[in-house]
């Protein structure tokens, strides 16, 4: 190469300590306003095109960029620079160009390109929120096709300019040229910006790469983990276009009901039945917890829906891992039936009370010969 040379930072309009991130902004504003669809047959705007891709190529490379900054231009022989000079526009803006070179006006789609997000569920019980479990998890995704290897192409065919795109990648969805004007452009659907075609499509992909396949994954649940969060599993997702990142797997957590325990934060709510004579005079209780029984003591005079803690019961916390604790709500309860015996104790303690109770209630056989007695004499 023997003319002049440019400085690569010059001809990006950048300083020697540009970030990565506003050398490709730089790039970026140059592929538009050189790009050759404003510039049609403008050899000047095609060199400027060239020349800022060149300036992209080692700028954007960590390794080239240091060679160029210690050396010079002279330090990039060798170091694979490519020669813009003799390539056409597509195959440079196939080479560095940007997936979303136009976007922005689209909106929606997350990084370059990269691959969908999917959504899935999982069930746990409160024992498994305890101690955190592994799930495998089975699921079908689009992914690569097996029988093109992802390529969408079938054997011996050959890759040609996409017609929908004219090999640029991008169509937009109303005329004129999108990037002044507003216009939304999308990635091309029949190359998916790509900008390169088949001529014989994959019959089993039909030509897009992709397929639905089978994928199974597993899944570190953590302990503590809420009713509704979700575990982010990073690059299970469907696979990005042109190479770009997969996008993540979404596992959806709900808590199932439990036969016990309420949940409230990392702490357990039981509700526990205990007789009144429990309540009155004391007892020791074996509790139910979420590990075994642990062992309660109510004191005499125990009111109806006291509450006692049984520390470090409860759930730990998902991110300090603290335990939390078990809330005991005590329910009175009062029997619906009485032996002769426990009647006549209880009455003989009623009358200690000195307040009325009604009188022992008669059985039923008892009350109608009563009642037909009374009839009886009714009708003498
Ligand atoms: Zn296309
Ligand atoms: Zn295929």
């Amino acid at each position: 190469m023997a003319k002049a040379q440019r400085d690569y930072y010059d001809v990006l309009g950048v300083g020697r300590d540009a970030a990565p991130a506003d050398i490709k902004k730089a790039y970026r504003r140059l592929l538009i306003k050189y790009h050759p669809d404003k510039n049609p047959d403008d050899p000047a705007a095609e060199e400027k095109f060239k020349e800022a891709a060149e300036a992209f190529e080692v700028l954007s490379d960590p390794q080239k960029r240091q060679r160029y900054d210690q050396f010079g231009h002279a330090g990039l022989s060798g170091a694979g620079v490519h020669d813009f000079s003799g390539m056409g526009f597509e195959d440079i803006l196939s080479m560095f160009g940007f997936g979303d070179l136009f976007g922005g006006f689209g909106g929606g789609r997350r990084g370059r390109g990269r691959g969908a997000d999917l959504q899935t569920e999982m069930e746990l019980t409160l024992e498994e929120v305890a101690t955190g479990t592994e799930r495998t998890l089975e699921f079908t995704r689009q992914d690569y096709c097996d029988e093109c290897g992802g390529t969408g192409a079938a054997p011996g065919s050959q890759r040609q300019n996409c017609r929908t795109c004219g090999g640029y990648g991008q169509v937009e969805q109303s005329g004129g040229f999108g990037l002044i004007m507003g216009r939304v452009i999308t990635t091309c659907p029949t190359c998916r910006g790509q900008g390169k075609v088949y001529s014989k499509p994959c019959p089993n992909c039909r030509g897009t790469g992709l397929a639905p396949k089978k994928r199974i994954v597993n899944v570190k649940v953590p302990a503590g983990i809420q009713d509704g969060q979700a575990i982010r599993v990073r690059g299970e997702g469907e696979p990005g276009e042109n190479g770009a990142s997969r996008g993540d797997l979404h596992c959806y957590v709900h808590v199932r009901a439990h036969e016990f325990f309420a949940r409230r934060g990392n702490d357990l709510v039981l509700s526990m039945p205990i007789s009144f004579t429990q309540a009155a005079l004391g007892a020791k209780l074996d509790v139910p917890t979420l590990r075994g029984t642990a062992t309660l003591t109510v004191p005499r005079g125990t009111q109806p829906g006291q509450v006692f803690r049984l520390a470090e019961q409860g759930l730990p916390d998902l991110r300090t891992g603290r335990t939390g604790d078990q809330y005991v709500e005590v329910r009175v309860e009062i029997p619906t039936r009485l032996d002769g015996r426990q009647e006549q104790l209880l009455r003989s303690f009623a009358e200690t009370e000195d307040k009325g109770v009604l009188p022992e209630s008669k059985g039923f056989l008892e009350r109608l010969v009563e009642y037909l007695s009374g009839m009886e004499k009714k009708n003498e």
